[in-house]
């Protein structure tokens, strides 16, 4: 008989990893949060895994698939939401990249079927997914890694800035309420950068734009904690000529 080679690949390496039919992959819960989701009182589900690999990445355990002793099961998740009518407003979906996960299309209408809202975090790495379950989505919160020909400089991954294109458009084209936010480090965006980013952002429609300083906490990128962090990034001229671009403009300092 002959035989097949079969490459041997690193499990997050095949092709198919976010793929197929599986049980949700959840990598984290946190039952109460106040900031996640403007406005709303929500818990927060981490999704497993991402397409991506940013450099500042503050969850790096969440960018692969795999399942961890103790990673919350989604039953329980859905069985525990039954005893929160009343109490919170509804769930915010992140990650890792929570399109990565082949069922969240169906997790959100049950989420939605309880009677809670339902706000997604998401870079944007898979547009089709993010088309079907815009309409089960009550808020987006949006990342913009960079100007949309530079996202491989971020994350490290051809062919992102495309996809995050096309997703930033049918989020806009959604009707659905969404903020888009740049998270900001000097070795990687500089003050041009923002200001073309804030333009692109700007011209297409949007209302709220928020520049978020790069957080060390959980990176795990060597090169980036060591590098400098001017106190004078952004200059004051890049944050009025964005505070002047958006109808709300906020910049969060962690
Ligand atoms: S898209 Fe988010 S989760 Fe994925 S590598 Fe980048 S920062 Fe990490």
């Amino acid at each position: 008989m002959q035989q097949i080679n079969v490459p041997v690949v690193a499990v997050d390496e095949r092709p198919d990893l976010h793929e197929g039919p599986r049980v949700p992959k959840l990598g984290g819960f946190v039952p109460f949060s106040s900031c996640d989701w403007p406005g709303k009182l929500a818990c927060v589900v981490f999704i497993s895994g991402c397409p991506w690999r940013c450099h500042y990445c503050h969850n790096p355990h969440l960018q692969t698939r795999s399942k961890a002793a103790g990673d919350p099961a989604w039953a329980d998740v859905l069985a525990w939401l039954e005893t929160r009518r009343g109490l919170l407003d509804g769930v915010v979906i992140c990650g890792g990249e929570p399109l990565a996960e082949p069922r969240l299309p169906e997790m959100l209408a049950q989420v939605k079927a309880q009677g809670f809202g339902v706000a997604l975090h998401t870079g944007g790495g898979y547009p089709n997914r993010l088309h079907e379950c815009l309409k089960l989505v009550d808020w987006v919160g949006f990342d913009v890694k960079a100007p949309f020909a530079d996202y491989p400089r971020i994350t490290r991954t051809k062919g992102s800035g495309d996809a995050a294109r096309q997703s930033l458009k049918l989020v806009i084209e959604s009707g659905v309420g969404f903020e888009c936010r740049t998270t900001a480090h000097p070795a990687l965006l500089s003050d041009a950068d923002l200001l073309a980013i804030g333009k692109v952002l700007a011209a297409a429609g949007v209302a709220h734009y928020a520049v978020q300083k790069f957080r060390p906490h959980g990176c795990s990128d060597a090169e980036l904690l060591a590098a400098p962090f001017s106190p004078g990034y952004p200059a004051a001229a890049t944050l009025d000529a964005l505070r002047n671009a958006f109808p709300n403009f906020t910049m969060r300092q962690s």
